[in-house]
């Protein structure tokens, strides 16, 4: 941190905010805080995206300010109006409003062509005839200086006319382009001239074909934020060359200047961010769809059953820094488990189930047991859940020839069923050819109703169950990461991210057994499966199937290496 502050001030939790807070003391901008959101539409936002997103309104909130949401749309060959709606979708769900701001770059087409025109008046920027390729030649490298194009030095009238004609349509794509006349031989090879328009005779989702011509990134987005009196313009770290250019274009144009902040981007192990490369794995349909629960993308996220309270919570905890660092996947999870903790109601699945049948229950007769519904949070409430003479429990709850200390079920062995009785197993009955164990002959001890006992019998292991007459079918995916290695995106000569694509990323489990009350459950709702993990209903869900995603698993890999960082 350069800024020094003052040692009675509260310190701030981060360098933006130590920033804004000293502009704030020093009056600048009549004590306003306006930040902005400035996606491009052209993919789906991520979970990168979601920290600017949380740090551009969380700041506008904790300031008493303003956030705008604006659209970066000056490419239209990549850009749909499909993802300007996901990306509205995907802000209002992390739990953000931009009120009635939402704003385009390509509202401001005209305006930009205006400043463009000022910059040609005051003899800094020209229309130059060299092919893309030659002004790449022309530019140098980082090592070199550039060229000068010998198109530098026309007058302004010839400049004029020759803007005027490429907005007219009169020239092929890449016949001309509009270059800022900075200097060739500039360090900064973003002061090079830079093109600031570049003819493009594609149709906009949005001004459709009225512009033939259309502002490079570079030239939009300063003076946008200049445009809508952005105060603090954050951005991530790649832009930092690129802001003596900024600094440029606003002080040629003498208009408004945003403060422009940049900090390091997200990233995160065992997969992608970059919208390019998720676009990849859609098209190539590596996954299914930017919403496949195994994306990083936002969408994708809501749709495994991640609340926007832990995504809010995961970018609080990782805060903002000015160097690039990779964080673990595992603290995401956490700060998830955390909220799912004291908020999903626990109910009994069996995923892979094993028939169970109680000899001495009586046949026909089903007890409705009272189960609680989250002992993290007593106002949850407690339901109803029927027991009957056949049940089903978890294939694994069960070993005919037991190691030691294996603490559940085995022949002669007794067990607890949560919430309901102790049984033992009597009998266990096999497939004659295969010699797989297909179902349990057990009773029951009517005196352990609810589950305990007061003769002082230890019973060490408890097992969910459902009902077998009562359960409701269930298919269950279940998830690891969608790579394999933690760095996917770091690839040798040849190789290709792809290539590391983890193929056991996605389990699908049919046939398991759910307590009836989960027919119920609306698509997106969470539960805790007891001793399995979290899980939401996914929206494939219909007639006659419940599809659970698992959201995250119970063990919570970022607490042991908390634990062992404090040892
Ligand atoms: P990508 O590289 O994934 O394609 P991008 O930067 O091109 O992302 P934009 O739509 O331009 O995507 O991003 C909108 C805003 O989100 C920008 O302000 C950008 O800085 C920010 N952003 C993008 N990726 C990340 C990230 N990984 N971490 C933090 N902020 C990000
Ligand atoms: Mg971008």
């Amino acid at each position: 941190m350069t800024d020094k502050t003052n040692e009675t001030e509260k310190t701030s939790a981060n360098f933006i905010k130590t920033i804004i807070e000293k502009d704030l003391q020093e009056n600048k901008n009549n004590s306003r805080v306006h930040t902005r959101f400035p996606p491009e539409p052209n993919g789906y936002l991520h979970i990168g995206h979601a920290k600017s997103i949380c740090l551009n309104f969380g700041l506008a909130k904790e300031y008493n300010g303003l956030c705008n949401l604006r659209f970066d749309d000056t490419n239209p060959t990549k850009e749909e109006e499909e993802y300007v709606q996901s990306i509205k979708e995907d802000i209002r769900w992390l739990g953000f409003d931009w009120g009635d701001r939402e704003y385009y770059a390509s509202n401001y087409f005209e305006q930009l062509y205006q400043y463009a025109v000022r910059l040609i008046e005051a003899g800094k920027a020209y229309i130059c005839d060299l092919t893309p390729d030659e002004t790449r030649q022309y530019r140098g490298t980082l090592t070199q200086p550039g060229k000068e194009s010998p198109f530098r030095n026309r007058t302004v009238e010839e400049n004029l006319d020759l803007l005027g004609r490429m907005r007219a349509g009169e020239f092929p794509d890449g016949a001309r382009t509009l270059r800022a006349k900075i200097d060739m031989a500039s360090p900064n090879v973003n002061m090079r001239d830079p093109v600031m328009y570049r003819i493009l005779k594609a149709p906009h989702h949005r001004t459709g074909d009225k512009w033939c011509i259309y502002p490079m990134y570079d030239w939009a987005h300063g003076q946008c934020d200049s445009i809508e009196g952005i105060t603090h313009s954050i951005c991530t770290l790649e832009f930092e060359a690129h802001r003596p250019l900024y600094d440029w274009f606003i002080d040629q144009l003498a208009i408004f200047h945003s403060r422009q902040i940049e900090f390091a981007r997200l990233n995160l192990n065992y997969t992608v961010m970059s919208k390019r490369k998720l676009l990849e794995l859609v098209e190539g349909g590596y996954v299914n769809g930017w919403n496949d629960p195994r994306m990083p993308t936002i969408s994708g996220l809501r749709r495994r059953g991640y609340t926007p309270e832990a995504i809010r919570e995961f970018a609080e905890r990782i805060g903002v820094a000015k160097a690039d660092s990779t964080v673990d996947i595992a603290l995401l999870e956490h700060c998830l488990r955390e909220d799912l903790n004291k908020r999903a109601p626990r109910v009994m699945a069996v995923l892979a189930p094993l028939k169970v049948i109680i000899d001495n229950y009586p046949e026909g007769q089903v007890e409705w047991l009272e189960a609680e519904n989250n002992p993290e949070d007593p106002a949850a409430g407690a339901r109803k859940i029927p027991f009957s003479r056949e049940i089903y429990i978890e294939q694994d709850d069960f070993r005919e020839d037991p190691p030691k200390k294996f603490f559940r079920l085995s022949p002669g062995k007794e067990i607890r069923l949560k919430h309901a009785y102790y049984i033992k197993c009597e009998r266990v009955v096999k497939d004659e050819r295969t010699g797989e164990v297909i179902q349990l002959h057990c009773t029951y001890d009517l005196q352990s109703r609810g589950g305990w006992t007061n003769d002082g019998r230890v019973v060490k292991g408890t097992s969910h169950w459902v009902s077998a007459a009562h359960a409701v079918d269930a298919e269950v995916r279940l998830y690891e990461h969608l790579f394999s290695k933690e760095d996917p995106g770091v690839v040798k000569d040849g190789a290709d991210f792809k290539d590391n694509l983890n193929p056991d990323s996605l389990a699908v489990l049919s046939g398991c057994k759910v307590e009836p009350g989960l027919a119920e459950a609306k698509a997106g709702d969470r539960f805790q499966f007891l001793r399995q993990g979290y899980f939401c209903l996914d929206p494939d869900t219909g007639a006659g199937k419940l599809v659970f995603n698992r959201t995250v698993s119970l063990r919570d890999t970022w607490s042991k290496i908390e634990k062992k960082t404090q040892e």
